[in-house]
């Protein structure tokens, strides 16, 4: 897709020099042999051992002290409105607060908070076109919201779901938070949608918030969402013998949410290794809600299902990045050649008891962050919201 007119677009070469250690984003091969990666245009152009990159030319040298660089997070399921403003806990900044928890991308789940959300048909779709539009025109702070999903109503047809796709949205918001909830009318409209390209994740477990319905497994099962949105809960989650039965009964995407019920988020992951299908799970907030907004969401989730599920820390950073970029086919999310240049440059917090950055993830604790680049650009330095950091990058040229 064109670059959206009033958004940056990286000019030069921007050099990371220095790096301790590489996270791919991959979950076949989570860390990589290289000290050094090299974007150009907002893309990457060159990783490996910095002796072997072509490392001329540079505009902007960032010296990364010994400090771990993984892709840009990529949260799975948030609430946006518009801008940086959501009104379900009156917050403005909120994005801009995230993107210093090292998310780079966030994809929306329905913009389901604007007061006076349109319900009918045509009000639905024109909530939609506009809210892609104006994402894809403005990134806050810098960050990429995939926005404009619509939520489906009774009354939808095949033509409905031609124009939205025809008019550049690509996403569904949570099936089951309007009112087609029962899985045959589900069915038939994710079908429509993933026929003219449109992605689409579905509500799982209770409701969130009154009016909102409650979806067992059956559902999601029949429904056959691409994602499985929240599988451990918005916040009720169903009974765990239901989330073995998705997990095992289907492909689609596991995403667990920090808004969600810890227990069974923990669960569904233990479900998806023990099916040896951990490239299903993906990572999200569910954010802005009434838990309020976490800047830290998709941290405190990689340190919380790695510490607690016993998952080694790289792979839990695949689920924030290169498993959520291949499920949702983005152009983001792993560090190779050729995707965007997303990156956050992490170190162990100060004072952390894990021996270094990996360890203390799986001892509980949050990393520090030292820098945040979208598409090639800077775009914070060390983070306000999280623990400081042993060492931190300097741009050195
Ligand atoms: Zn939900």
């Amino acid at each position: 897709m064109a670059v959206a007119v009033g958004v940056e677009v990286q000019r030069g070469r921007m050099v990371i020099r220095n790096v301790g250690l590489m996270l791919s984003g991959k979950l076949e091969a989570p860390i990589l042999r290289a000290d050094c990666v090299v974007a150009e245009g907002g893309r990457i152009v060159a990783v490996g051992r910095e002796q072997d990159c072509d490392t001329g030319r540079a505009t902007v040298v960032i010296d990364a002290q010994g400090c771990a660089l993984t892709p840009g997070l990529i949260d799975s399921h948030v609430h946006p409105v518009f801008g940086d403003w959501t009104p379900r806990q009156s917050q403005l900044g909120w994005i801009e607060s995230t993107l210093n928890g090292g998310v780079t991308t966030m994809i929306s789940a329905g913009e389901v908070h604007l007061p006076g959300r349109p319900r009918d048909i045509v009000g639905l779709k024109a909530l939609a076109i506009t809210a892609q539009r104006a994402y894809a025109n403005f990134r806050p702070a810098g960050v990429k919201v995939l926005g404009g999903a619509p939520v489906i109503e009774q009354g939808m047809v095949e033509s409905d779901f031609a124009e939205l796709a025809a008019a550049g949205v690509s996403l569904l918001g949570e099936v089951g938070l309007g009112s087609v909830k029962a899985g045959y009318e589900a069915q038939e409209m994710v079908a429509w949608a993933r026929k003219y390209g449109i992605q689409s994740t579905i509500h799982t477990g209770g409701p969130s918030v009154p009016g909102s319905g409650y979806i067992d497994a059956d559902t999601v099962l029949q429904a056959d969402a691409d994602i499985i949105g929240h599988i451990n809960g918005g916040h009720t989650a169903l009974p765990l013998n239901q989330i073995r039965c998705l997990c095992e009964g289907c492909g689609r995407g596991i995403e667990i949410v920090h808004n969600g019920n810890e227990l069974a988020g923990l669960s569904a992951l233990r479900f998806a290794r023990e099916l040896g299908q951990m490239e299903r799970v993906i990572l999200g907030t569910d954010g802005p809600a009434g838990s309020g907004v976490q800047p830290l969401g998709i941290l405190r989730m990689i340190a919380l299902l790695s510490s607690l599920g016993d998952v080694p820390a790289e792979e839990m950073f695949c689920a924030a990045t290169g498993n959520t970029a291949r499920l949702r086919k983005l152009d983001c999310g792993m560090i190779e050649v050729g995707r965007a240049a997303d990156f956050v440059l992490m170190d162990r917090a100060q004072h952390s008891a894990g021996a270094d950055l990996l360890d203390s993830v799986q001892k509980g604790d949050l990393p520090g962050i030292g820098m945040v680049v979208v598409d090639g650009i800077v775009r914070c330095g060390r983070s306000r919201n999280t623990p400081p950091a042993e060492r931190v990058p300097v741009v050195v040229g």
